[in-house]
C-alpha cells in the first residue's frame, strides 16, 4: 500500500537492529552501509541511524537503519525508539548463550510495541569464531522458524560475508514490501544489490 500510493514521494522504511550489547550490531550495520569493520568498535552511546537507498522497480526506497545500545534501561522508552519500525533484525553472538537467550526479551518488546506482524530477521553473528561457538546453527534456525523469521549466520568481521549480509537485508525488505502489497513483484533482481 505504502509502496503504491506514495507515488510522489520515495518510501521511507525504518529497520532496527536489537540484541545484547557486544553481539556486533554496529559492526553489521557497517557492512550494510559500506563502512569499514573496526576491531575496537566503541560502544554506541546513543541511538543513531544510517540511511541506505535501495532501488526496486525503478523506485528509490530509503531504508533508515537504526542502531541501538542494547541496554535494559531502554525498555522504558522502547515505545519511542521502536515507533514506526517496519523491519526488525534480532542479533545474537554464536559465542554467547546468554545473547541467544536474550532474543526472547527483544522479541517480546517488539511484539508489545509493534504487534505480531513485524517483518523479522535473526542473525547469529561472529561466525568466524565457530570453533568457540556456544549456540549451534540448528538452535538458531529453530528459533527463527518458530518466529517466522529469516535466519542468517554471518560474520561482520570477515569481509567475505558482506554480500550475504546485504542479500539478507534485501530479502527482508522484499518480504516487507510483499506484506504491504501482495501484488508486489521484484523486477529488479539485477539492480537491487544493496
Ligand atoms: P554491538 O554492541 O552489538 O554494536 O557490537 P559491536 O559491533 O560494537 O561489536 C562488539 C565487538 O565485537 C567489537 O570488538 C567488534 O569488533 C567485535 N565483532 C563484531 N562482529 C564480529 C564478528 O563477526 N566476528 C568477530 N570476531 N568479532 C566481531
Ligand atoms: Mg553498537
Amino acid at each position: 500500500r505504502l509502496y503504491i500510493k506514495m507515488s510522489n514521494k520515495d518510501p521511507e522504511i525504518k529497520l532496527i537492529l536489537l540484541g545484547e550489547s557486544g553481539v556486533g550490531k554496529t559492526s553489521l550495520i557497517k557492512r550494510i552501509t559500506d563502512q569499514d569493520f573496526n576491531e575496537n568498535e566503541a560502544s554506541s552511546l546513543s541511538m543513531t541511524y544510517t540511511l541506505k537507498e535501495i532501488v526496486k522497480n525503478h523506485r528509490t526506497i530509503k531504508l533508515n537503519i537504526w542502531d541501538t545500545i542494547g541496554q535494559e534501561q531502554y525498555r522504558s522508552i522502547a515505545k519511542l525508539f521502536l515507533n514506526d519500525t517496519k523491519i526488525v533484525i534480532l542479533v545474537y553472538s554464536i559465542l554467547s548463550e546468554n545473547s541467544f537467550k536474550e532474543l526472547d526479551y527483544w522479541y517480546n518488546l517488539c511484539v508489545e510495541n509493534l504487534g505480531p506482524n513485524i517483518t523479522l530477521g535473526i542473525i547469529g553473528n561472529k561466525a568466524d569464531l565457530f570453533l568457540d561457538q556456544q549456540v549451534s546453527e540448528e538452535e538458531g534456525k529453530e528459533y527463527a522458524d518458530k518466529h517466522k523469521a529469516l535466519f542468517g549466520l554471518f560474520s561482520a568481521k570477515d569481509e567475505g560475508y558482506k554480500g550475504q549480509i546485504n542479500m539478507f537485508v534485501n530479502e527482508l525488505l522484499k518480504r516487507y514490501l510483499i506484506k504491504e502489497d501482495p501484488t508486489f513483484q521484484d523486477n529488479d533482481e539485477d539492480n537491487n544489490k544493496i
